[in-house]
């Protein structure tokens, strides 16, 4: 394989010094947080989440649903060229990693036993996301209230 290479490259040290230890041990060396332990596992606010290491956003909190596995998960990314899939046998498994395609962030797995229409469970850490409030969905109308009877 060659070595792939990202629009945004920084050394170790400057990851380091830009991330937090637990931040640095996942994106930087394909880590995982333990299960129920991140910040967004159980978080259901609109917005966007974005790459914890450069910014870049990777899912909207739209696709976000519960799967029960303590970790942050989505249908899909904000789009296919988003993320970056590969495989990765580490640990005596098969599984799929997910990277962020700016800066080869390790995020996740991605697995196919998510819901319908997309069948996929990007199962992400969330210390690898950032989250932001800000960035909801803007090409839909602001609620009106429902005034109807239900
Ligand atoms: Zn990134």
């Amino acid at each position: 394989m060659t070595s792939p290479s990202f629009p945004i490259e920084k050394s170790d040290a400057e990851w380091q010094k830009k991330l937090t230890p637990e931040q640095y041990y996942v994106t930087r060396q394909q880590g995982t947080e333990r299960a129920f332990s991140g910040a967004y596992w159980d978080h259901a606010e609109p917005g966007a989440y974005e790459c914890v290491c450069c910014g870049h956003k990777l899912f909207e909190a739209a696709d976000k649903f519960d799967a029960g596995c303590g970790w942050p998960s989505f249908t899909q990314a904000v789009d296919e060229e988003t993320v970056e899939i590969r495989e990765d046998h580490s640990h005596g498994m098969r599984r799929t990693e997910v990277v962020c395609s700016r800066c080869g962030a390790h995020l996740g797995h991605v697995f196919t036993d998510g819901p319908a229409p997309t069948g996929l469970r990007f199962c992400i850490n969330s210390a690898s996301l950032s989250f932001d409030p800000t960035d909801s969905e803007s090409d839909e109308a602001a609620p009106e209230p429902d005034q109807t009877d239900e």
